[in-house]
């Protein structure tokens, strides 16, 4: 791999090193490439918190020789909603069949344990990870990178993959697209499960249980109260979608501080269970949700943007990071076999036509059920469903039904992003890119 074995290895950028940043390096250097990441942090900090991985994120993964079980991998078997004021389960969803049906497995990571286990696999696979850059300037045509220091890059291919608060959509999509304010917040807390199993008022709840969702809405006050295991089922991922609050509006981060009196002023005439779970935790973040219009295009010159830089989206299918893994598998078959006649322009065009229409439909659902959860609204009004039907022609997802109803499953996890990736590489000399017709779930997609 890379350039000792590729005389034709193109030299690569990646700005950020999430998952997305992460992924798209491992997939680069799989194609023979040379890739240096810049990172602006020292990602020595906590990214806290857990992540469910749908079958289609672990396609990617699995091909890529992910340790699960070094990553403390939690299967997913259920989905349970309670009511919030009995326990009673008003609602029960299995996940059992879900490895066997699509291939791949349905599990939860903390953020840390899946994190160093992509980043390791990227500096296996001799990717440069350069921590403390920042990205401050791209120019698109020439493919150069400035950085805070002043110093510069100049690279054949800059992937931007720097998150929800990228400062370089405008310039790669050509539009001025700001990341906006939800209106909702998320209290973020992890708390052993020892802990509860040893708390007479909440064990019941989890006691004998199958690994997987355990949540309530609360309606009247627009709450969404969702736990689940992480770390080899030791840790429980909790997490509260709520109204934000005036004193939190302002918070910029992830990890951003709160407190647990915070979280359990949201539960006022809830069973005492769940103050009780909340009351185990040391300590709470509250992360501002955002929320970003769909982009026009993904690609401009020899730059690229993927993960949430180009299309972050609200967690109800728990697809972001699944859709930035299926970004990166695109770049290893788009960009494998290079030769000195392939241009780059066009592959990113080939790319865009390829990722645009799967990650804006994907975006479009998943922020449209989002207000469900919490409101019982659907948001299918006009405008939603002419920017959906630019590039989705198929039958509708059951917005209104279960988050995890079998069209759903079937549309995100029944996806195999390689298998669609080297479909497209056959339209790579074409004129127009992909005609019409090729690409599963995007056979008529009229995106531009
Ligand atoms: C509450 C919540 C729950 C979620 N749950 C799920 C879930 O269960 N499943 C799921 O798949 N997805 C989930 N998501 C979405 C998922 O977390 C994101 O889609 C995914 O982490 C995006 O990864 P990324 O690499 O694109 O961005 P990020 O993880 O934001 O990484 C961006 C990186 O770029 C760096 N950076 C930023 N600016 C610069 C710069 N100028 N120069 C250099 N480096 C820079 C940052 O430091 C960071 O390391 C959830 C999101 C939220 C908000």
């Amino acid at each position: 791999m890379g350039s000792a074995e590729n005389q034709h290895a193109l030299q690569c950028a990646v700005v950020g090193a999430g998952i997305a940043g992460l992924g798209a390096a491992i997939a680069l250097r799989r194609a023979g490439h040379d890739v240096e990441i810049f990172e602006k942090s020292t990602l020595k900090r906590e990214i806290g918190a857990a992540i469910t991985l749908t079958p289609n994120g672990n396609l990617v993964l699995d091909r890529w020789g992910f340790d699960a079980k070094r990553a403390r991998q939690t299967m997913k078997e259920q989905y349970r909603v309670l009511n919030h004021q009995t326990l009673e389960v008003v609602e029960r969803d299995s996940f059992e069949n879900v490895a066997k049906e699509y291939g791949h497995s349905f599990d939860a990571y903390h953020r840390v344990d899946m994190h160093e286990e992509i980043r390791r696999l990227a500096e296996q696979a001799g990717a440069v990870l350069r921590l403390g850059s920042q990205a401050v300037d791209v120019d698109c045509e020439k493919g150069v990178i400035t950085f805070d220091d002043g110093s510069v890059v100049t690279k054949d291919l800059v992937v931007i993959a720097d998150g929800i608060k990228s400062r370089f959509v405008d310039v790669v999509s050509g539009e001025h697209v700001p990341t906006q304010k939800t209106g909702k917040s998320v209290y973020r807390t992890l708390i052993p499960f020892d802990r509860i199993m040893k708390d007479p008022l909440i064990a019941p709840i989890f006691d004998q249980q199958k690994s997987g969702f355990c949540s309530f809405i609360n309606r009247e006050s627009h709450m969404f109260f969702v736990t689940y295991p992480c770390r080899n089922d030791e840790v429980c991922n909790l997490a509260i979608f709520h109204d934000t609050k005036p004193h939190q509006a302002n918070n910029e981060h992830w990890n951003s501080p709160a407190t647990v009196d915070d979280a359990l002023e949201l539960l006022d005439g809830c069973h005492p269970a769940w103050p009780a779970l909340v009351r185990h935790a040391d300590s709470m973040n509250c992360y501002v949700v955002g929320r970003r219009d769909v982009i026009p295009r993904m690609t401009n010159g020899k730059v690229v943007l993927i993960g949430d830089a180009a299309h972050p989206m609200q967690p109800t299918h728990a697809q972001g990071g699944s859709m930035s893994l299926e970004d990166a598998a695109a770049f290893e078959v788009l960009f494998s076999n290079w030769s000195t006649e392939d241009s780059i322009e066009k592959r990113l065009a080939l790319f865009n036509q390829l990722r645009l229409p799967r990650n804006v439909v994907t975006q479009l659902c998943s922020n449209a059920m989002f207000y469900m959860i919490a409101s019982g609204d659907v948001d299918e009004g006009d405008a939603f469903m002419a920017a959906l039907r630019r590039y989705w022609d198929g039958p509708l997802l059951p917005l209104s039904s279960k988050s995890w109803s079998k069209p759903i499953r079937d549309f995100f996890y029944g996806y195999d992003a390689f298998a669609e990736a080297e479909k497209a590489l056959k339209y790579k000399d074409e004129p127009n890119g992909l005609p019409e017709g090729v690409i599963k779930h995007f056979g008529v997609s009229k995106g531009p």
